[in-house]
């Protein structure tokens, strides 16, 4: 008898497979326009130097390689929540806020997931259509009910109003998925007065929003990009949300993030801390403890710190002038105006409104990778690469 005879074969992840199919790929012009990595003007996903400095200053430092506690190391959780939620927040010196460290973002969500999926029974999880695949499967995965509310419709346009009442009828107390900024995949980011409309709706259907952070400092700054998750918290006595290190430290491997939970007051904060502890005991036991030692020491050195936000301006600045460059250099094909939401969008995607099949004649005429959906990583561009690029875009669009 065969065990696993009738285990079927399952297909990968279509943005590895198109990883894949670029590294095969012979053509010396290929551009890899698919995973949602940072890339610098030479191709490659650099270390920041105040990473490298905080390492280096572990290897002497650290004596132990034992266990770190469920909520992973405090001094880690306590710096997270002072980049998140503003170093003078109210709601660290009230103790209405803590950090469960996890392993990176998706760890996060699937700790968010499973606390819901147990403690919240009966509520279902609601995202922008579309959002990240990986919310789509892991909230499954937890048992949840997944529902959609719009948020970028066909014609490739930002559908505020229509968001705004499907949220008005999402049942009360359900969970909404919220993109802090740089919504990925499609780029189009709320305006504050969106922000605070959807407060609105939160507020009068008492749903508790679920925030998923995993790109401060790529949209308009390390602050700015928090406006909205401080807003909530300062609005809402009950938010969760996820933070990731992965793109803004550069630590992708290193699986460091944390679940945010701001409650009402500090007893209950406590009794929820206590249910993430037992719930992640069964997923990871407890977290790793290197990518959130090296944000630790960052985030707790002054001149670190400073290094380390002036690194990730330098990505933010980079990836807003590929943006602007790849509109300015589709305007001599006459293509300016049609792709002109490219500049205005943020963080590390766009969604360019290419076509299925454009994006297919990309792929196949000119070595150009990206997923099907025409969603570009516009952080894996390059300056000198933009006309490449434009001209490409201009033959599948002509
Ligand atoms: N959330 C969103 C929207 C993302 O795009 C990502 C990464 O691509 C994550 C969460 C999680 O990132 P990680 O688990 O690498 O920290």
């Amino acid at each position: 008898m065969s065990h696993f005879a009738r285990v079927a074969r399952v297909p990968g992840d279509p943005i590895l497979g198109l990883l894949d199919a670029f590294r095969a790929d012979a053509n010396p012009a290929k551009l890899d326009l698919g995973v949602g990595v940072y890339k610098d003007a030479q191709g490659l996903t650099p270390i920041p130097r105040a990473v490298k400095l905080a390492e280096q200053r572990l290897v002497n430092s650290e004596t132990t390689k034992t266990y770190i506690g469920g909520h992973g190391a405090p001094e880690f959780g306590e710096h997270l929540l002072r980049l998140v939620l503003g170093a003078d927040s109210a709601l660290l010196r009230d103790e209405l806020a803590g950090a469960t460290q996890a392993p990176g973002g998706t760890g996060a969500l699937r700790l968010a997931g499973e606390f819901i999926a147990r403690n919240l029974p009966g509520r279902s999880i609601w995202l922008s259509d579309p959002t990240w695949p990986i919310h789509e499967t892991l909230f499954a995965t937890c048992g949840l009910k997944v529902s959609h509310y719009p948020y970028v419709d066909a014609s490739n346009q930002l559908q505020v109003e229509a968001m705004l009442a499907a949220l008005a009828h999402v049942p009360q107390g359900d969970v909404v998925l919220l993109h802090a900024c740089c919504h990925n995949p499609t780029g189009f980011d709320l305006s504050q007065a969106d922000w605070r409309r959807v407060l609105e709706v939160v507020k009068a259907r008492e749903l508790l929003p679920l925030i998923d952070f995993a790109y401060q400092g790529f949209g308009a700054g390390l602050e700015e990009d928090a406006w909205a998750v401080r807003l909530f918290a300062a609005e809402l006595p009950e938010l969760l949300i996820t933070s990731s290190c992965s793109k803004n430290f550069g630590l992708y491997r290193e699986r460091t993030g944390a679940l945010i939970v701001r409650a009402a007051d500090s007893n209950k904060l406590t009794d929820v801390r206590s249910q993430l502890a037992a719930l992640a005991r069964n997923l990871w036991s407890t977290p790793p403890a290197h990518g959130a030692a090296v944000v630790a020491s960052i985030l707790g050195d002054a001149e670190l710190h400073a290094l380390w936000a002036e690194e990730v301006e330098a990505m933010r600045l980079r990836i807003a002038s590929l943006r602007s460059g790849l509109v300015a250099a589709l305007q001599p094909h006459g293509l300016g105006e049609r792709f002109a939401h490219i500049a205005a969008q943020r963080g590390m995607f766009s969604y360019t409104g290419l076509s299925a099949a454009q994006v297919q004649r990309l792929r196949e005429e000119f070595s150009v990778y990206m997923v099907n959906s025409g969603r570009a990583s516009v952080a894996g561009m390059a300056e000198q690469r933009l006309e490449y690029l434009a001209a490409a875009i201009a033959r599948v669009c002509n």
